[in-house]
């Protein structure tokens, strides 16, 4: 079903041609497990926190049509994402149903609401595919991770990391990357920061600009058709997570896809109930996050 889009989706204020993306594949496919979390960071993207509903806790017969409906698409990959995605009752199931057709990524802060769980978690290293885990820890210091994310975090979510390193599973971080930031010297502190904690020093990083929280406008500058033709390739705009993957939240009790992890505040980017259908949608780079796929590269994917 073609959608119908308001002007704004097709071109800028100032009346050009907007960027946009072509799918080409469904590479990767997230999951919105909810809004919920244990945590409440004024810098959230999804504006999480305890008791959230903006997009609603999933369970497993919610999630199981889409991984179903996914691997006729030839998926290579599910991501789950929140809110605190370990705050979703049956997460584990869930995990343990995809993990038995392909490899499974989940993103967690690593504080209570996975360390109370790591029992059920150990049962995923039985799993045909593995199932790896990216933390977020915004800075490499107490104070400045702590400052976002509530006292006491930055030992806890270094705590579910090494716990989950321990145990066998692949894992990573996220961090914050601040504009005007030394880069060399902001990783050699992770880096050292791991072997201290006794992991080690070339974890993967994935660094994500100020996102802005849900429903804000910031101004950020157009991305326009001669931009994206201009400034990238038909091989790099093949690398927007728009163009390889898609986003299912749910959203008053109904499971819909987005264009990305990154969009789910803006209805122009629901596109249905349908993966596939939504695979033939062209993908307007009308949202303000837009801006930093185009000038930062910023993706959620690790495939
Ligand atoms: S935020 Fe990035 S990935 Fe999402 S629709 Fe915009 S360009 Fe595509």
């Amino acid at each position: 079903m073609q959608r119908i889009h308001t002007d704004n989706w097709f071109v800028t204020p100032d009346g050009k041609p907007r960027g946009y993306i072509e799918p080409h594949a469904l590479k990767e496919l997230w999951f919105h497990t909810g809004t919920a979390c244990n945590l409440q960071c004024s810098f959230c993207l999804e504006g999480s926190g305890p008791g959230d509903t903006r997009l609603e806790l999933v369970k497993f017969a919610d999630v199981k049509p889409l991984i179903d409906e996914s691997l006729t698409l030839d998926v290579e990959q599910f991501s789950f994402t929140g809110g605190e995605p370990f705050l979703a009752k049956q997460l584990v199931q869930i995990l343990a149903y995809a993990a038995t057709f392909k490899p499974c990524l989940v993103l967690t802060n690593g504080t209570d609401a996975l360390q109370q769980r790591m029992d059920e978690v150990r049962t995923l290293l039985a799993s045909k595919h593995p199932v790896s885990f990216r933390i977020s820890i915004d800075y490499p210091t107490a104070q400045q991770h702590d400052a976002g994310r509530g006292e006491g975090t930055f030992s806890k979510a270094l705590q579910g990391l090494k716990a989950l390193y321990d145990l066998g599973f692949s894992v990573s971080v996220a961090r914050h990357m601040d504009k005007d930031e030394e880069r060399a010297e902001m990783e050699a502190a992770y880096r050292e920061l791991f072997v201290a904690h006794g992991l080690p020093g070339d974890l993967h990083i994935v660094a994500f600009p100020d996102f802005a929280t849900p429903g804000s406008l910031p101004h950020v500058p157009q991305v326009t058709t001669h931009c994206m033709t201009t400034y990238q390739t038909e091989k790099s705009r093949k690398d927007f997570m728009c163009a390889f993957s898609k986003m299912v939240v749910k959203k008053q009790g109904q499971m819909k896809v987005y264009a990305c992890t990154l969009v789910d505040d803006d209805e122009e980017y629901d596109q249905g109930s349908s993966l596939t259908e939504s695979l033939s949608e062209r993908i307007s780079m009308k949202h303000h996050r837009c801006y930093s796929c185009f000038a930062y590269g910023s993706s959620c994917s690790e495939a």
